[in-house]
């Protein structure tokens, strides 16, 4: 049982770290036949324009597709939220590939410039319920996206407060966010639907690794015959 990193780009090298924490395998995944070699995904983190292109270059696209379709678990986190997103607004996003199938609008760049980076505190009680730990979990955003519209079935584990010392981007505001929205005080930064998971924030990046076992429960139930209790003891 191993779990397929995209690895073209961003911090797959940090996903694989805290897989092999938890005693899973992380397997670089950079062309499409790679991907038959796993069941479950996680797209990381990087830059999204970047990413695409590399995607594109090596036709990923069609089997990233249809690996969502078919039901496969797969998580983004920040760039990789913005692939799985059926729609992304915000600047640059023009014409931007996207893999889709989160019921989602995603604003890339939403909180402003890489120098209003930051970190906050979440409130996660889906995760707490099920990993258990503090109701809170610590979210490191890198000019990361926000989630400004969700579908019926997508399920919202954590929103956050728009910090008021944040100012953003001229074409990112939040005032064109209050017009579309009309909330311009919290936005969702995790989501999940089905088989998709999607986080705005890093998790990888911090010691914390009940996101990456949150995952890998999801993977448990849709691979057959596997228990959590088996996956946790596959690897080293
Ligand atoms: N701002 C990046 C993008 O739009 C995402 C940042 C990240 O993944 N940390 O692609």
């Amino acid at each position: 049982m191993a779990v397929g990193v995209l690895a073209l780009q961003g911090s797959f090298n940090e996903h694989i770290a805290v897989l092999r924490r938890l005693g899973v395998k992380g397997v670089e995944i950079r062309k499409p036949e790679q991907l038959q070699s796993v069941t479950s995904l996680i797209i990381p983190g990087g830059e999204s324009t970047t990413m695409a292109k590399l995607a594109e270059y090596h036709n990923l696209f069609p089997s990233l597709r249809e690996f969502v379709k078919m039901g496969k678990p797969v998580w983004g986190t920040c760039a990789g939220l913005i692939f799985l997103a059926n729609k992304a607004s915000g600047q640059k996003t023009g014409g931007q590939e996207l893999v889709g199938g989160l019921d989602c609008t995603v604003h890339r760049n939403f909180f402003g410039s890489q120098i209003q980076s930051f970190e906050a505190e979440l409130l996660v009680p889906s995760i707490a319920a099920k990993e258990g730990g503090p109701p809170t979990f610590r979210g490191v955003f890198i000019r990361a996206p926000a989630i400004l519209e969700v579908g019926p079935d997508v399920e919202v584990l954590a929103d956050i407060l728009v910090p008021s010392n944040k100012t953003v981007d001229p074409n990112s505001t939040l005032d064109s966010q209050e017009e579309s929205t009309g909330t311009a005080d919290k936005v969702i930064v995790a989501v999940k639907q089905g088989n998709l998971l999607g986080t705005a924030f890093h998790p990888e990046l911090t010691a914390d690794t009940r996101w990456h076992s949150y995952f890998l429960k999801m993977v448990g139930e849709v691979v057959e015959g596997a228990s959590s209790s088996s996956i946790v003891a596959v690897g080293e």
